[in-house]
Protein backbone atom coordinates (compact mmCIF):
# COMPACT_ATOMS: atom_id res chain seq x y z
CA UNK A 1 0.00 0.00 0.00
CA UNK A 2 1.18 3.57 -0.67
CA UNK A 3 0.63 6.82 1.21
CA UNK A 4 -0.06 9.95 -0.68
CA UNK A 5 2.12 12.50 0.94
CA UNK A 6 2.49 15.09 -1.43
CA UNK A 7 -0.82 15.61 -3.59
CA UNK A 8 -1.32 17.82 -6.62
CA UNK A 9 -4.75 19.98 -7.19
CA UNK A 10 -5.09 20.23 -10.95
CA UNK A 11 -7.93 22.63 -10.22
CA UNK A 12 -8.78 26.15 -9.16
CA UNK A 13 -11.33 27.91 -6.92
CA UNK A 14 -13.48 26.53 -4.35
CA UNK A 15 -12.87 23.03 -5.39
CA UNK A 16 -9.23 23.23 -5.04
CA UNK A 17 -9.55 24.61 -1.75
CA UNK A 18 -11.92 22.05 -0.80
CA UNK A 19 -9.59 19.31 -1.70
CA UNK A 20 -6.71 20.75 0.16
CA UNK A 21 -8.72 21.23 3.19
CA UNK A 22 -8.99 17.22 3.52
CA UNK A 23 -5.06 16.84 2.54
CA UNK A 24 -4.40 18.70 5.69
CA UNK A 25 -5.77 17.28 8.12
CA UNK A 26 -4.60 14.25 6.63
CA UNK A 27 -1.37 15.52 6.75
CA UNK A 28 -0.62 15.58 3.32
CA UNK A 29 1.35 18.07 1.36
CA UNK A 30 -0.34 20.39 -1.17
CA UNK A 31 0.50 21.65 -4.54
CA UNK A 32 -1.78 24.31 -5.97
CA UNK A 33 -1.80 25.25 -9.92
CA UNK A 34 -2.68 28.37 -11.25
CA UNK A 35 -3.16 30.43 -14.21
CA UNK A 36 -1.92 34.36 -14.45
CA UNK A 37 -5.11 34.99 -13.83
CA UNK A 38 -5.68 33.62 -10.29
CA UNK A 39 -2.08 34.67 -9.17
CA UNK A 40 -3.59 35.94 -5.91
CA UNK A 41 -6.37 33.17 -5.76
CA UNK A 42 -7.10 31.41 -1.90
CA UNK A 43 -5.83 28.06 -3.48
CA UNK A 44 -2.77 29.25 -4.52
CA UNK A 45 -2.13 31.13 -1.33
CA UNK A 46 -3.07 28.52 0.95
CA UNK A 47 -0.93 25.66 -0.66
CA UNK A 48 2.25 24.30 0.63
CA UNK A 49 3.73 25.61 -3.19
CA UNK A 50 2.55 26.34 -6.60
CA UNK A 51 3.49 26.16 -10.39
CA UNK A 52 2.13 29.00 -12.53
CA UNK A 53 1.08 27.10 -15.88
CA UNK A 54 0.92 30.11 -17.95
CA UNK A 55 -2.23 32.64 -19.10
CA UNK A 56 -5.63 32.52 -18.06
CA UNK A 57 -7.42 30.79 -20.83
CA UNK A 58 -8.15 26.99 -19.74
CA UNK A 59 -6.61 25.79 -23.08
CA UNK A 60 -3.04 27.46 -22.43
CA UNK A 61 -3.30 26.29 -18.15
CA UNK A 62 -5.59 24.33 -16.29
CA UNK A 63 -5.90 21.96 -19.52
CA UNK A 64 -2.24 21.45 -19.86
CA UNK A 65 -2.14 17.84 -18.47
CA UNK A 66 1.30 17.05 -20.10
CA UNK A 67 3.08 20.24 -17.97
CA UNK A 68 1.09 19.55 -14.88
CA UNK A 69 2.35 15.98 -14.86
CA UNK A 70 5.75 17.16 -15.59
CA UNK A 71 5.62 19.64 -12.51
CA UNK A 72 4.49 16.48 -10.42
CA UNK A 73 7.12 14.55 -10.97
CA UNK A 74 10.00 17.58 -10.55
CA UNK A 75 8.18 18.31 -7.26
CA UNK A 76 7.77 14.71 -5.80
CA UNK A 77 4.25 14.58 -5.55
CA UNK A 78 2.71 11.33 -5.30
CA UNK A 79 -0.68 11.77 -6.41
CA UNK A 80 -2.80 14.41 -8.49
CA UNK A 81 -6.56 15.23 -7.73
CA UNK A 82 -8.55 16.83 -10.57
CA UNK A 83 -11.59 18.27 -8.98
CA UNK A 84 -14.49 18.61 -11.29
CA UNK A 85 -14.53 19.77 -14.87
CA UNK A 86 -11.23 20.72 -16.36
CA UNK A 87 -9.42 17.42 -16.74
CA UNK A 88 -11.78 15.54 -14.69
CA UNK A 89 -13.23 13.53 -17.00
CA UNK A 90 -10.27 13.10 -19.45
CA UNK A 91 -9.60 9.36 -19.71
CA UNK A 92 -6.39 9.92 -21.68
CA UNK A 93 -4.71 12.10 -18.55
CA UNK A 94 -5.89 9.59 -16.44
CA UNK A 95 -3.90 7.25 -18.25
CA UNK A 96 -0.64 9.79 -18.75
CA UNK A 97 -0.62 10.02 -14.57
CA UNK A 98 -1.03 6.76 -14.19
CA UNK A 99 1.88 5.78 -16.82
CA UNK A 100 3.96 8.36 -15.10
CA UNK A 101 3.90 6.63 -11.93
CA UNK A 102 1.21 8.77 -10.26
CA UNK A 103 -2.25 8.10 -9.00
CA UNK A 104 -4.75 9.60 -10.13
CA UNK A 105 -7.56 10.18 -7.61
CA UNK A 106 -10.57 9.21 -9.50
CA UNK A 107 -11.42 6.11 -11.37
CA UNK A 108 -9.63 4.11 -14.18
CA UNK A 109 -9.35 5.28 -18.09
CA UNK A 110 -11.70 2.47 -18.78
CA UNK A 111 -14.62 3.56 -16.63
CA UNK A 112 -14.15 7.42 -17.53
CA UNK A 113 -14.05 6.58 -20.80
CA UNK A 114 -17.03 4.51 -21.07
CA UNK A 115 -19.14 6.90 -18.62
CA UNK A 116 -17.94 9.95 -20.48
CA UNK A 117 -19.95 8.59 -23.67
CA UNK A 118 -23.78 8.45 -22.62
CA UNK A 119 -24.01 6.01 -25.46
CA UNK A 120 -21.47 3.99 -24.29
CA UNK A 121 -22.64 4.37 -20.96
CA UNK A 122 -26.11 3.02 -21.74
CA UNK A 123 -24.83 -0.41 -23.41
CA UNK A 124 -22.96 -1.09 -20.51
CA UNK A 125 -25.15 -0.98 -17.96
CA UNK A 126 -27.85 -2.99 -20.48
CA UNK A 127 -27.13 -6.14 -18.91
CA UNK A 128 -26.80 -4.95 -15.04
CA UNK A 129 -30.82 -4.54 -14.22
CA UNK A 130 -30.23 -0.55 -14.55
CA UNK A 131 -33.58 0.76 -15.84
CA UNK A 132 -33.14 3.15 -19.24
CA UNK A 133 -34.94 6.18 -20.82
CA UNK A 134 -36.96 4.72 -23.54
CA UNK A 135 -35.03 5.88 -26.79
CA UNK A 136 -32.42 4.70 -28.85
CA UNK A 137 -29.16 2.95 -27.69
CA UNK A 138 -26.92 3.46 -30.50
CA UNK A 139 -25.49 6.49 -32.44
CA UNK A 140 -28.53 7.69 -35.17
CA UNK A 141 -27.58 7.04 -38.43
CA UNK A 142 -30.37 6.21 -40.57
CA UNK A 143 -32.94 9.80 -39.85
CA UNK A 144 -35.80 8.66 -41.29
CA UNK A 145 -35.84 4.94 -39.03
CA UNK A 146 -35.23 7.48 -35.67
CA UNK A 147 -38.08 9.59 -37.25
CA UNK A 148 -40.22 6.59 -37.26
CA UNK A 149 -39.00 5.66 -33.64
CA UNK A 150 -39.23 8.84 -32.20
CA UNK A 151 -43.05 8.34 -33.26
CA UNK A 152 -43.32 5.06 -31.40
CA UNK A 153 -42.11 6.53 -28.35
CA UNK A 154 -43.97 9.51 -28.71
CA UNK A 155 -43.23 13.15 -29.54
CA UNK A 156 -41.74 15.32 -27.50
CA UNK A 157 -38.40 13.51 -27.30
CA UNK A 158 -34.92 14.99 -26.73
CA UNK A 159 -32.19 14.36 -29.23
CA UNK A 160 -28.72 13.92 -26.79
CA UNK A 161 -25.68 14.61 -28.03
CA UNK A 162 -23.53 10.99 -26.69
CA UNK A 163 -20.33 13.31 -25.75
CA UNK A 164 -22.58 16.57 -24.48
CA UNK A 165 -22.26 17.51 -20.73
CA UNK A 166 -22.57 20.89 -18.09
CA UNK A 167 -26.21 21.18 -19.79
CA UNK A 168 -25.30 21.19 -23.18
CA UNK A 169 -25.92 19.13 -26.28
CA UNK A 170 -29.88 18.71 -26.25
CA UNK A 171 -32.74 19.54 -28.60
CA UNK A 172 -36.37 19.11 -27.20
CA UNK A 173 -38.19 17.99 -30.54
CA UNK A 174 -41.95 18.63 -30.41
CA UNK A 175 -43.64 17.62 -33.08
CA UNK A 176 -42.67 14.81 -36.30
CA UNK A 177 -42.70 17.89 -38.62
CA UNK A 178 -39.54 19.59 -37.01
CA UNK A 179 -37.63 16.02 -36.70
CA UNK A 180 -35.30 16.26 -38.99
CA UNK A 181 -34.13 19.99 -38.65
CA UNK A 182 -33.91 19.59 -35.04
CA UNK A 183 -31.92 16.47 -35.74
CA UNK A 184 -29.60 18.61 -38.09
CA UNK A 185 -29.05 20.94 -35.60
CA UNK A 186 -27.79 18.78 -32.97
CA UNK A 187 -25.51 16.70 -35.46
CA UNK A 188 -23.65 20.31 -35.66
CA UNK A 189 -24.02 21.32 -32.66
CA UNK A 190 -22.75 18.35 -31.18
CA UNK A 191 -19.36 18.29 -33.65
CA UNK A 192 -18.62 21.78 -33.22
CA UNK A 193 -19.20 21.74 -29.37
CA UNK A 194 -17.81 18.04 -28.63
CA UNK A 195 -15.88 17.34 -31.35
CA UNK A 196 -18.41 14.50 -31.69
CA UNK A 197 -21.29 14.54 -33.70
CA UNK A 198 -23.28 11.34 -32.58
CA UNK A 199 -26.54 11.52 -30.94
CA UNK A 200 -29.15 9.77 -30.12
CA UNK A 201 -32.98 9.75 -28.83
CA UNK A 202 -34.94 9.58 -25.51
CA UNK A 203 -38.12 10.17 -24.66
CA UNK A 204 -38.35 13.84 -23.05
CA UNK A 205 -40.13 12.65 -19.42
CA UNK A 206 -42.65 14.75 -18.08
CA UNK A 207 -42.48 16.82 -14.87
CA UNK A 208 -39.12 14.41 -14.44
CA UNK A 209 -37.07 15.51 -11.20
CA UNK A 210 -33.26 15.26 -11.46
CA UNK A 211 -32.13 12.59 -8.87
CA UNK A 212 -28.93 11.65 -8.24
CA UNK A 213 -27.21 8.99 -5.98
CA UNK A 214 -23.29 8.95 -4.61
CA UNK A 215 -20.84 5.91 -4.54
CA UNK A 216 -17.82 4.50 -3.38
CA UNK A 217 -16.26 2.17 -4.67
CA UNK A 218 -12.59 0.44 -3.48
CA UNK A 219 -9.96 -1.43 -5.60
CA UNK A 220 -11.29 -4.59 -3.32
CA UNK A 221 -14.38 -4.90 -5.09
CA UNK A 222 -16.80 -3.36 -2.87
CA UNK A 223 -19.00 -0.81 -3.81
CA UNK A 224 -21.69 1.48 -1.73
CA UNK A 225 -23.94 4.13 -2.16
CA UNK A 226 -24.18 7.48 0.32
CA UNK A 227 -28.24 7.60 -1.12
CA UNK A 228 -29.62 10.30 -2.77
CA UNK A 229 -29.17 14.31 -3.94
CA UNK A 230 -32.17 15.72 -5.59
CA UNK A 231 -31.08 18.44 -8.15
CA UNK A 232 -34.09 19.59 -9.78
CA UNK A 233 -34.22 22.96 -9.48
CA UNK A 234 -32.29 23.94 -12.89
CA UNK A 235 -31.42 26.60 -15.42
CA UNK A 236 -30.36 25.93 -18.40
CA UNK A 237 -30.66 22.06 -17.45
CA UNK A 238 -27.38 23.24 -15.21
CA UNK A 239 -28.43 22.73 -11.22
CA UNK A 240 -28.69 25.64 -8.79
CA UNK A 241 -30.24 24.42 -5.65
CA UNK A 242 -29.09 20.55 -4.08
CA UNK A 243 -30.74 18.87 -1.11
CA UNK A 244 -30.34 15.81 0.58
CA UNK A 245 -32.31 13.47 1.02
CA UNK A 246 -35.09 14.03 -1.55
CA UNK A 247 -38.57 15.17 -0.40
CA UNK A 248 -39.78 12.78 -2.56
CA UNK A 249 -37.91 9.18 -2.38
CA UNK A 250 -40.05 6.57 -0.36
CA UNK A 251 -37.25 4.11 1.61
CA UNK A 252 -38.20 1.33 -1.21
CA UNK A 253 -37.25 3.82 -4.39
CA UNK A 254 -34.43 4.51 -2.29
CA UNK A 255 -33.06 1.46 -1.73
CA UNK A 256 -33.74 0.59 -5.33
CA UNK A 257 -32.40 3.62 -7.17
CA UNK A 258 -29.29 2.69 -4.80
CA UNK A 259 -28.76 -0.81 -6.24
CA UNK A 260 -28.97 0.60 -9.32
CA UNK A 261 -26.10 3.34 -9.16
CA UNK A 262 -24.19 0.18 -7.19
CA UNK A 263 -24.57 -2.16 -10.68
CA UNK A 264 -24.11 1.19 -12.60
CA UNK A 265 -20.47 1.12 -10.59
CA UNK A 266 -20.05 -2.26 -11.32
CA UNK A 267 -21.02 -2.30 -15.16
CA UNK A 268 -17.72 0.10 -15.44
CA UNK A 269 -15.19 -1.76 -13.05
CA UNK A 270 -15.85 1.81 -10.97
CA UNK A 271 -13.29 3.32 -8.08
CA UNK A 272 -13.23 6.26 -6.24
CA UNK A 273 -16.40 8.48 -6.01
CA UNK A 274 -18.60 8.66 -8.61
CA UNK A 275 -22.47 9.89 -8.93
CA UNK A 276 -25.30 7.87 -11.14
CA UNK A 277 -27.72 10.62 -12.45
CA UNK A 278 -31.52 9.50 -12.78
CA UNK A 279 -34.53 11.10 -14.31
CA UNK A 280 -37.46 10.27 -11.61
CA UNK A 281 -40.82 10.44 -13.52
CA UNK A 282 -44.61 11.80 -12.22
CA UNK A 283 -45.48 7.95 -12.01
CA UNK A 284 -42.54 7.23 -9.53
CA UNK A 285 -40.44 5.31 -12.11
CA UNK A 286 -36.57 5.68 -12.73
CA UNK A 287 -34.14 6.12 -15.39
CA UNK A 288 -30.59 5.94 -15.73
CA UNK A 289 -29.44 9.58 -17.27
CA UNK A 290 -25.52 9.19 -17.01
CA UNK A 291 -22.75 9.09 -14.75
CA UNK A 292 -20.12 11.39 -13.43
CA UNK A 293 -17.05 9.83 -12.96
CA UNK A 294 -15.76 12.32 -10.43
CA UNK A 295 -16.42 14.33 -7.26
CA UNK A 296 -19.63 16.54 -8.30
CA UNK A 297 -20.20 20.34 -7.26
CA UNK A 298 -22.56 18.98 -4.70
CA UNK A 299 -21.06 16.93 -3.04
CA UNK A 300 -20.98 18.99 0.69
CA UNK A 301 -24.56 17.66 1.09
CA UNK A 302 -23.81 14.42 0.97
CA UNK A 303 -21.17 14.33 3.27
CA UNK A 304 -23.69 16.41 5.69
CA UNK A 305 -26.02 14.05 5.70
CA UNK A 306 -23.89 10.95 6.31
CA UNK A 307 -20.86 12.72 8.30
CA UNK A 308 -18.50 10.99 5.29
CA UNK A 309 -15.98 13.33 4.19
CA UNK A 310 -15.88 12.48 0.24
CA UNK A 311 -12.50 13.39 -0.35
CA UNK A 312 -10.64 11.06 2.44
CA UNK A 313 -12.78 8.23 0.90
CA UNK A 314 -11.00 9.13 -2.58
CA UNK A 315 -7.59 9.52 -0.72
CA UNK A 316 -8.08 6.25 1.37
CA UNK A 317 -9.36 4.56 -1.69
CA UNK A 318 -6.28 5.55 -4.24
CA UNK A 319 -3.79 4.41 -1.44
CA UNK A 320 -5.36 1.01 -1.97
CA UNK A 321 -7.38 1.02 1.52
CA UNK A 322 -10.55 -1.01 1.71
CA UNK A 323 -13.75 1.21 2.28
CA UNK A 324 -13.87 1.31 6.32
CA UNK A 325 -17.72 1.07 6.46
CA UNK A 326 -20.19 -1.05 4.66
CA UNK A 327 -23.95 -0.15 3.18
CA UNK A 328 -25.58 -0.88 6.47
CA UNK A 329 -23.48 1.51 8.34
CA UNK A 330 -24.48 4.50 6.44
CA UNK A 331 -27.40 6.07 7.69
CA UNK A 332 -29.31 9.90 6.70
CA UNK A 333 -28.89 12.71 9.78
CA UNK A 334 -31.14 15.61 9.44
CA UNK A 335 -31.42 17.60 5.74
CA UNK A 336 -28.91 19.70 3.73
CA UNK A 337 -28.84 22.08 1.23
CA UNK A 338 -27.23 23.62 -1.30
CA UNK A 339 -27.38 26.88 -3.12
CA UNK A 340 -25.03 27.71 -6.08
CA UNK A 341 -23.93 31.13 -5.75
CA UNK A 342 -22.91 31.77 -9.26
CA UNK A 343 -22.02 35.81 -10.43
CA UNK A 344 -25.23 35.96 -12.71
CA UNK A 345 -28.40 38.29 -13.22
CA UNK A 346 -31.51 35.81 -12.53
CA UNK A 347 -33.87 38.92 -13.46
CA UNK A 348 -31.47 38.94 -16.94
CA UNK A 349 -32.38 35.47 -17.56
CA UNK A 350 -29.15 34.28 -15.57
CA UNK A 351 -26.45 35.58 -17.90
CA UNK A 352 -23.10 36.03 -15.82
CA UNK A 353 -22.19 39.20 -14.55
CA UNK A 354 -18.43 38.87 -13.42
CA UNK A 355 -16.69 42.25 -12.41
CA UNK A 356 -15.09 43.09 -8.78
CA UNK A 357 -16.44 41.81 -5.63
CA UNK A 358 -16.85 45.15 -3.99
CA UNK A 359 -18.20 43.35 -0.84
CA UNK A 360 -18.09 39.87 0.57
CA UNK A 361 -19.05 38.56 3.57
CA UNK A 362 -19.66 35.30 4.66
CA UNK A 363 -22.92 34.45 6.50
CA UNK A 364 -21.94 32.45 9.55
CA UNK A 365 -23.35 30.29 12.58
CA UNK A 366 -25.00 26.86 13.49
CA UNK A 367 -24.88 24.60 10.26
CA UNK A 368 -23.68 26.48 8.10
CA UNK A 369 -20.85 25.64 5.21
CA UNK A 370 -19.16 27.94 2.62
CA UNK A 371 -17.18 26.76 0.19
CA UNK A 372 -15.44 29.05 -1.84
CA UNK A 373 -12.20 30.72 -3.60
CA UNK A 374 -12.06 34.59 -3.40
CA UNK A 375 -12.28 37.12 -1.23
CA UNK A 376 -13.45 40.58 -1.25
CA UNK A 377 -11.94 42.91 -3.97
CA UNK A 378 -10.85 40.20 -6.08
CA UNK A 379 -12.33 39.82 -9.85
CA UNK A 380 -14.24 36.72 -10.80
CA UNK A 381 -12.71 36.15 -13.71
CA UNK A 382 -14.42 36.10 -17.32
CA UNK A 383 -12.33 32.77 -18.18
CA UNK A 384 -13.97 30.06 -16.15
CA UNK A 385 -16.83 28.96 -14.60
CA UNK A 386 -18.77 32.29 -12.97
CA UNK A 387 -19.45 30.41 -9.85
CA UNK A 388 -18.24 32.26 -6.62
CA UNK A 389 -19.82 29.50 -3.64
CA UNK A 390 -21.22 27.30 -2.61
CA UNK A 391 -23.49 27.42 0.19
CA UNK A 392 -24.64 24.77 2.39
CA UNK A 393 -27.22 24.48 5.48
CA UNK A 394 -27.66 21.16 7.65
CA UNK A 395 -30.19 20.88 10.04
CA UNK A 396 -32.67 18.69 12.03
CA UNK A 397 -34.93 18.62 8.99
CA UNK A 398 -35.86 19.85 5.89
CA UNK A 399 -38.16 22.70 7.01
CA UNK A 400 -35.33 23.82 9.62
CA UNK A 401 -32.60 23.69 6.59
CA UNK A 402 -34.95 25.93 4.30
CA UNK A 403 -35.22 28.16 7.27
CA UNK A 404 -31.16 28.25 7.85
CA UNK A 405 -31.13 28.64 4.27
CA UNK A 406 -33.39 31.91 4.10
CA UNK A 407 -31.23 33.10 7.44
CA UNK A 408 -27.77 32.19 5.51
CA UNK A 409 -29.03 34.27 2.10
CA UNK A 410 -29.79 36.87 4.47
CA UNK A 411 -26.66 36.84 6.19
CA UNK A 412 -24.43 36.48 3.03
CA UNK A 413 -23.07 40.37 1.68
CA UNK A 414 -22.17 40.42 -1.70
CA UNK A 415 -21.31 43.59 -3.84
CA UNK A 416 -20.02 44.62 -6.85
CA UNK A 417 -21.89 41.61 -9.12
CA UNK A 418 -25.41 40.04 -9.46
CA UNK A 419 -25.85 36.22 -7.74
CA UNK A 420 -28.01 34.16 -7.88
CA UNK A 421 -28.81 34.89 -4.36
CA UNK A 422 -32.19 36.08 -4.49
CA UNK A 423 -33.36 33.51 -6.91
CA UNK A 424 -32.16 30.79 -4.37
CA UNK A 425 -34.28 32.66 -1.49
CA UNK A 426 -37.43 33.60 -3.79
CA UNK A 427 -36.73 29.15 -4.08
CA UNK A 428 -36.61 28.63 -0.33
CA UNK A 429 -39.47 30.43 0.27
CA UNK A 430 -42.03 29.21 -2.80
CA UNK A 431 -44.58 26.84 -2.14
CA UNK A 432 -43.92 24.45 -4.70
CA UNK A 433 -40.40 24.21 -3.29
CA UNK A 434 -41.20 23.81 0.48
CA UNK A 435 -44.18 21.31 -0.10
CA UNK A 436 -41.62 19.29 -2.60
CA UNK A 437 -43.95 19.41 -5.17
CA UNK A 438 -41.50 20.80 -7.95
CA UNK A 439 -39.94 19.44 -10.70
CA UNK A 440 -37.36 20.66 -13.09
CA UNK A 441 -39.29 23.03 -14.66
CA UNK A 442 -39.36 25.09 -11.47
CA UNK A 443 -38.00 27.98 -13.11
CA UNK A 444 -40.25 28.02 -15.85
CA UNK A 445 -43.24 26.99 -14.08
CA UNK A 446 -43.01 29.28 -11.05
CA UNK A 447 -40.47 32.15 -11.26
CA UNK A 448 -40.70 35.88 -12.56
CA UNK A 449 -38.22 37.93 -13.24
CA UNK A 450 -40.60 41.20 -12.19
CA UNK A 451 -40.44 39.88 -9.13
CA UNK A 452 -36.38 40.98 -9.02
CA UNK A 453 -36.88 43.54 -11.06
CA UNK A 454 -39.42 45.17 -8.34
CA UNK A 455 -36.94 45.33 -6.13
CA UNK A 456 -34.28 47.03 -8.78
CA UNK A 457 -36.52 49.68 -8.50
CA UNK A 458 -35.62 49.96 -4.66
CA UNK A 459 -31.41 49.41 -6.09
CA UNK A 460 -30.50 52.90 -5.82
CA UNK A 461 -31.85 53.09 -1.61
CA UNK A 462 -30.29 49.72 -0.96
CA UNK A 463 -26.93 50.64 -3.39
CA UNK A 464 -26.65 53.76 -1.01
CA UNK A 465 -27.02 51.84 2.36
CA UNK A 466 -24.84 49.12 1.50
CA UNK A 467 -22.64 52.18 0.41
CA UNK A 468 -22.42 53.67 3.40
CA UNK A 469 -22.43 50.88 5.34
CA UNK A 470 -18.83 49.61 4.06
CA UNK A 471 -17.17 53.55 4.41
CA UNK A 472 -18.58 52.79 8.16
CA UNK A 473 -15.68 51.11 9.09
CA UNK A 474 -18.52 48.18 9.37
CA UNK A 475 -19.28 49.15 13.03
CA UNK A 476 -22.06 46.74 14.50
CA UNK A 477 -23.57 49.79 14.70
CA UNK A 478 -23.73 50.23 10.83
CA UNK A 479 -24.57 46.68 10.58
CA UNK A 480 -28.22 47.38 12.48
CA UNK A 481 -29.02 49.91 10.45
CA UNK A 482 -28.04 48.52 7.20
CA UNK A 483 -30.35 45.69 7.94
CA UNK A 484 -33.48 47.75 9.62
CA UNK A 485 -33.23 50.04 7.15
CA UNK A 486 -33.60 47.36 4.74
CA UNK A 487 -36.75 46.51 6.76
CA UNK A 488 -37.85 42.93 6.51
CA UNK A 489 -37.74 43.01 2.92
CA UNK A 490 -35.21 40.07 2.25
CA UNK A 491 -34.63 40.71 -1.68
CA UNK A 492 -33.58 44.53 -0.64
CA UNK A 493 -30.94 43.30 2.33
CA UNK A 494 -29.16 40.63 -0.71
CA UNK A 495 -29.48 43.23 -3.49
CA UNK A 496 -25.77 42.87 -5.17
CA UNK A 497 -24.51 46.84 -6.07
P1 LIG B 1 -22.37 18.63 -11.52
O1 LIG B 1 -23.12 17.50 -12.14
O2 LIG B 1 -21.27 18.26 -10.60
O3 LIG B 1 -23.27 19.68 -11.05
P2 LIG B 1 -21.92 20.12 -13.86
O4 LIG B 1 -22.62 19.32 -14.90
O5 LIG B 1 -22.52 21.40 -13.41
O6 LIG B 1 -21.57 19.18 -12.66
O7 LIG B 1 -20.44 20.34 -14.31
C1 LIG B 1 -19.41 20.56 -13.38
C2 LIG B 1 -18.30 21.26 -14.08
O8 LIG B 1 -17.84 20.49 -15.16
C3 LIG B 1 -18.72 22.59 -14.63
O9 LIG B 1 -17.66 23.49 -14.48
C4 LIG B 1 -19.01 22.26 -16.09
O10 LIG B 1 -18.83 23.42 -16.88
C5 LIG B 1 -17.98 21.20 -16.37
N1 LIG B 1 -18.40 20.23 -17.41
C6 LIG B 1 -19.20 19.17 -17.23
N2 LIG B 1 -19.31 18.45 -18.37
C7 LIG B 1 -18.57 19.08 -19.29
C8 LIG B 1 -18.25 18.83 -20.68
N3 LIG B 1 -18.71 17.79 -21.35
N4 LIG B 1 -17.46 19.70 -21.30
C9 LIG B 1 -16.96 20.76 -20.64
N5 LIG B 1 -17.19 21.03 -19.34
C10 LIG B 1 -17.97 20.21 -18.68
P1 LIG C 1 -25.48 16.57 -18.77
O1 LIG C 1 -24.37 15.66 -19.20
O2 LIG C 1 -25.52 17.82 -19.56
O3 LIG C 1 -25.52 16.76 -17.30
P2 LIG C 1 -27.86 14.90 -18.44
O4 LIG C 1 -28.22 13.72 -19.27
O5 LIG C 1 -27.39 14.64 -17.06
O6 LIG C 1 -26.80 15.77 -19.23
O7 LIG C 1 -29.12 15.86 -18.39
C1 LIG C 1 -29.08 17.14 -17.80
C2 LIG C 1 -30.49 17.60 -17.42
O8 LIG C 1 -31.35 17.63 -18.57
C3 LIG C 1 -31.20 16.69 -16.45
O9 LIG C 1 -30.87 16.99 -15.12
C4 LIG C 1 -32.66 16.98 -16.76
O10 LIG C 1 -33.05 18.20 -16.17
C5 LIG C 1 -32.66 17.17 -18.25
N1 LIG C 1 -32.94 15.90 -18.97
C6 LIG C 1 -32.03 15.02 -19.43
N2 LIG C 1 -32.62 13.96 -20.03
C7 LIG C 1 -33.95 14.18 -19.96
C8 LIG C 1 -35.10 13.45 -20.41
N3 LIG C 1 -35.00 12.30 -21.09
N4 LIG C 1 -36.33 13.97 -20.16
C9 LIG C 1 -36.45 15.16 -19.52
N5 LIG C 1 -35.41 15.89 -19.08
C10 LIG C 1 -34.15 15.42 -19.29
MG1 LIG D 1 -25.83 15.34 -15.89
Amino acid sequence: MKTIKKLLVANRGEIALRVMRTAKEMGIKTVAVYSEADRNALHVRYADEAILLGPPPSNQSYLLGDKIIEESLRLGVDAIHPGYGFLSENAEFSQKVRDAGLMFLGPKPYAIDTMGDKLKAKQAVKNYDVPLVPGTDEAITDVPAAQKLAEEIGYPVLIKAAAGGGGKGMRIVRGSDEFVEQMNLAVSEATSAFGNGSVFIEKYVDSPRHIEIQVLADQHGNVVHLFERECSVQRRHQKVVEEAPSSILTPETRDAMGLAAVNVAKACDYEGAGTVEFIYDASGSFYFLEMNTRLQVEHPVTELITGVDLVREQIRIAEGRELSFAQEDLTIHGHAVEVRVYAEDPSENFMPDIGNLKLYQRPQGPGIRVDDGLEQGMDVPIYYDPMIAKLIVHAGNREMAMDRMIRAIDEYRIGGVKTTLPFCRFTMEHEAFRSGDFDTHFVQKHYEPSMLNRIDDEGAEVAALMGAWILSTQSAKAVESTSSSAGSNAWRRNRTL
